[in-house]
């Protein structure tokens, strides 16, 4: 194939960075830590770590190289091994939550920095490790933050950084161009090594289709896509990229590029450049990543490509060849949403410097042009300055538990590179006292030291161990497997199938006794393990098949991390009572924060203080069911116009009456007492 012709993997010696690998890599010896910049594209991801290879820092121990995206970590593996001429896997490998591709030999190790955070829990001082490159640092994503205070504490203090290691830790922070002195002055002073870049100019060109208050997706798909194919129909030869927000407007605007760039009449001149087709490419986060691997190639010879990514591909990948940039002006997002309390994927406008660098991957190597879908007034009035690091903008539960498990008590007073709000510190450390994972003093509890080993949300974390402590965690696992997983369901965008496939599922639902969105779950896990022919079934009622298959992965490691625990001390319980009720009750033990009371008609009323107004979402299997329930519990929130709840259970009030008072007698001051001590 392509990848194996030396001309291709040649192009190492060719990237900005290669000039400077003598100097980077006695930088390394000589610092602790150090900070290295450069243009996306420079060959920072995937260089550095081989110089460090080159260099013999494997024989202290493995190089390891955190990224905030699972995809990213993944193909830029894929890419490393086959650079190094090795069988994914071996020297070179990666690991991200629920897939571990490394071996005895892996030397070079790609990851996200989850599961950095995860094995600092296991092993603080890294020992396995002899540098650690935290990669993307401008994205400011929340485990990259955390690693970095707690880097920073441990190698700052010389007894816990030499203790249980025979050399000392290197760290090297890498970012794109933004906030390099900010991070160098957090990390003492160290010093910052600059990738001179090579840029080309960009043109970027306002439309008017999207003003201040067009936030409808239908609007920004159409609006890209017509952009795109006016490129195609009127620029010269060079490829597209087009930002988008996620999956499933990704798979309409593909759609819509498939039905439209048909009826385009190509072998179109165009001053000479000819250019003939279009060839449609989506990218994105749960794609399976043989069809990532075909972004990187070069189109056949006449034909333009068109890449229809999210924000992945404007930092963490990069594309060669890419010469038109179409940008949609939004993002998807995780934010925490003050109205009802609860984090949020929401998409929002990006901000003016996410804007420029989407503009900047038109220019790396010839003059580009960017088309932005927005308005001037778009970009003064809905647009921020800098995007708002995920630290000050989500939910701290998990990482806070994480911090309280290594040691970290005072919670309130780590060093952040920025501060979270107060609030966000004490609202975790409430909802962390309601899932029993700490005391009213905020020492974390046995429960909380068990539930920090699951890579899962912290209410799920505690249903699925109230579960096991039941003996009945066959009916818990499958489910937090299946809410792990990406897009299990599918639901076509034509009005007759969306019915259909609703209908579907909703059986699937009725057919497990009783009926309910977590019951469906189980049964569509059951129902697909025990078929012969699972990936037709799957067809059939409108699942994913490839989903479904990593749900079965990810219900296999979430039991052996049980299993391991369960050989410790573990409490357990008795129940008398039906399955039915001994699963749902289960469920309220982590889901309480989550429940909502009908009050007139099809609206519900949540009961966590925020009382917000809420509507079953059409997805469920409750959907129309309304009038017979009563207090129900639920997964999530969809905001639009108006908020939804999903993966919805009808529970009785009995259940939940004795938990429901800990929703409001919290004193939070005195669960950051330790803090402040
Ligand atoms: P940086 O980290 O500085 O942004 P990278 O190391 O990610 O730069 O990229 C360097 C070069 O490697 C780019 O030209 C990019 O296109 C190429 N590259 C990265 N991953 C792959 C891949 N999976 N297949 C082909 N080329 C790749
Ligand atoms: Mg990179």
């Amino acid at each position: 194939t392509k990848w194996d012709t030396k001309g291709d993997l040649d192009e190492s010696k060719n990237l900005p960075i290669y000039q400077h690998k003598a100097t980077l890599q006695q930088a390394v010896k000589d610092n602790s830590f150090l900070v290295v910049t450069g243009e996306t594209g420079s060959g920072k991801t995937t260089q550095l770590p081989q110089y460090l290879h080159q260099a013999g820092f494997w024989s202290n121990g493995k190089i390891g190289i955190t990224q905030p995206r699972r995809v990213a970590a993944i193909t830029v593996a894929q890419r490393v091994s086959q650079e190094m001429h090795c069988s994914l896997g071996r020297e070179v490998g990666y690991q991200v939550r629920f897939d571990d591709c490394t071996t005895q030999d892996t030397v070079v190790k790609y990851m996200t920095d989850g599961c950095l955070l995860r094995e600092i829990l296991a092993d603080p001082v890294l020992s396995q490790y002899s540098v650690v490159i935290l990669d993307e640092a401008h994205e400011r994503s929340l485990n990259t933050d955390i690693l970095l205070g707690l880097l920073k504490q441990t190698l700052s203090s010389p007894d816990k950084a030499s203790k249980g290691r025979s050399v000392p830790l290197k760290v090297v922070v890498m970012s794109a161009t933004l906030e390099t002195d900010k991070l160098s002055v957090f990390l003492g002073g160290c010093p910052v090594f600059t990738i001179p870049g090579r840029t080309f100019p960009v043109t970027s060109k306002f439309s008017c289709a999207i003003g201040p208050k067009d936030t409808e997706s239908s609007v920004y798909i159409k609006e890209v896509v017509k952009v795109a194919l006016d490129v195609h129909t009127s620029e010269m030869a060079g490829d597209i990229l087009v930002f988008l927000t996620g999956q499933s407007e990704i798979e309409k605007a593909c759609d819509m590029l498939y039905e439209k760039a048909e009826s385009i009449d190509y072998r179109y001149d165009v001053q000479d450049h000819k250019v003939e087709g279009l060839l449609i490419l989506p990218l994105y986060g749960s794609m399976p990543t043989d069809q990532q691997k075909q972004i990187f190639q070069p189109p056949p010879p006449g034909i333009r490509k068109c890449v229809v990514a999210t924000n992945i591909a404007a930092t963490s990948l990069t594309i060669n060849g890419i010469k038109y940039i179409v940008d949609s002006g939004f993002v998807k997002q995780l934010n925490h949403n003050s109205r009802v309390g609860m984090d949020i994927l929401e998409v929002v406008p990006i901000s003016k410097s996410e804007a420029l660098q989407r503009a900047g991957r038109a220019g790396r190597t010839s003059a580009g042009k960017c088309f932005r879908i927005y308005s001037p007034a778009f970009w003064e009035k809905c647009m921020p300055e800098y995007t708002v690091p995920e630290i000050q903008r989500t939910s701290l539960t998990a990482v806070i538990l994480t911090l309280k498990c290594l040691g970290v008590h005072d919670v309130i007073r780590f060093p952040y590179l920025d501060r979270p709000e107060e609030r966000f510190i004490l609202e975790a450390l409430k909802q962390l006292y309601q899932c029993d994972a700490i005391d009213r003093r905020g020492k974390v509890t046995r429960l909380g030291e068990l539930m920090v080993e699951f890579p899962l949300p912290p209410g799920l974390t505690r249903a699925l161990l109230q579960a096991a402590s039941l003996g009945c965690e066959d009916l818990l696992l499958p489910v937090a497997a299946m809410l792990s997983v990406e897009n299990i369901f599918i639901r076509p965008g034509h009005p007759e199938k969306q019915k259909e496939a609703d209908k579907k599922h909703r059986q699937l639902g009725v057919q497990a006794g009783s009926c309910n969105d977590f019951t469906m779950l189980l049964s569509v896990f059951e129902k697909c393990k025990a078929s012969d022919a699972p990936s037709a079934w799957c067809k059939d009622n409108y699942i994913h098949w490839r989903a479904l298959k990593s749900a079965f992965s990810v219900e296999t490691q979430l039991r052996e991390i049980l299993l391991r625990l369960q050989k410790r001390d573990f409490p357990m319980e008795k129940f008398d009572g039906n399955k039915s009720e001994l699963f749902r009750r289960c469920l309220c033990t982590g889901y309480f924060t989550n429940v909502a009371r009908r009050s007139v008609g099809k609206v519900f009323c949540t009961m966590d203080g925020h009382g917000s107004m809420v509507h079953i979402h059409p997805s469920s299997t409750l959907f129309d069911q309304e009038a017979q329930l009563d207090w129900v519990i639920f997964h999530d929130l969809l905001v639009t116009s108006r908020i939804y709840i999903r993966t919805v259970c009808p529970i009785r009030y009995d259940w939940v009456k004795d938990l429901l008072p800990k929703l409001h007698e919290v004193d939070v001051y005195e669960l950051s007492s330790v803090a402040r001590e």
